[in-house]
């Protein structure tokens, strides 16, 4: 018997009553199949839901079967909003495409958890999603540089570029100030932010939404994904 806690990223109906559960964990993607899981009298009713975080005792080794499932979270906060699930669908659908790409599981899982219950309670939440978009292009090896000129280490008249994956200055072909000092230094101070010793996140709607862009065309360029959340959100937030 194995006990682990994991956040349910799908699920998928198996056999006339049963479930397979698609849990992302500390040591990465696991594969848990709930006997009678679709029946109405499921034990673990409200445990099996998508996004929940659950602690799991299960047995088996390519594929685990749940004895036990006890909720840890449900996240009302999220599951109340469909805006906030959409945004936390969308998170979890970049965790499960780049699960297996060599993540540390020891830092992104703990850190999902933490970013979900953000959502959860917080009214202004989206700089919490960009939060651990931001990060989690640091646990894919394809950071932002912000620093300096990613090119010769300028400190002068820098902006931001997505070819070049951080700051350049206006020496090179790339550079271009598309997107605006509020909205790089935004994407700086989120990338950096410390969640143990959290200070206040102000911007503004108009900074958000060029950042909503930024980190659009960064993931795209740089990991080839546009989730199926994202382009639902397209329809909330009109961009
Ligand atoms: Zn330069």
């Amino acid at each position: 018997m194995e006990k682990f806690n994991g956040v349910i990223v799908k699920h998928f109906d198996y056999m006339e009553s049963s479930l397979i559960l698609h849990v992302y964990t500390i040591e990465g993607m696991k594969s848990v199949l709930v006997r009678g899981g679709k029946k109405f009298k499921s034990p673990f009713l409200g445990a099996q839901n998508t996004m929940s975080f659950v602690e799991f005792h299960a047995s088996g080794k390519a594929m685990m079967t749940a004895k036990e499932m006890t909720l840890l979270d449900s996240f009302p906060g999220i599951r109340s909003s469909v805006e906030k699930t959409t945004y936390a669908s969308h998170m979890l659908e970049l965790i499960e495409h780049f699960a297996d790409g060599g993540i540390d599981h020891k830092k992104a899982f703990p850190f999902l958890v933490k970013i979900l219950a953000k959502i959860d309670v917080e009214t202004e939440y989206i700089p919490y999603v960009n939060m651990f978009e931001s990060k989690l292009l640091y646990l894919l090896g394809v950071n932002p540089h912000f620093r300096e000129c990613v090119v010769c280490q300028s400190h002068d008249h820098l902006s931001f570029s997505i070819q070049e994956g951080g700051m350049i200055c206006d020496d090179h072909p790339h550079a271009n100030n598309e997107y605006s000092h509020q909205c790089v230094e935004l994407f700086e101070f989120l990338y950096y932010y410390d969640l143990q010793h959290p200070s206040s996140i102000e911007t503004d709607h108009e900074t958000l939404a060029e950042l909503r862009h930024l980190l659009d065309a960064y993931y795209w360029y740089h990991l080839q994904i546009k989730t199926k959340s994202r382009t639902v959100l397209e329809g909330f937030l009109g961009y």
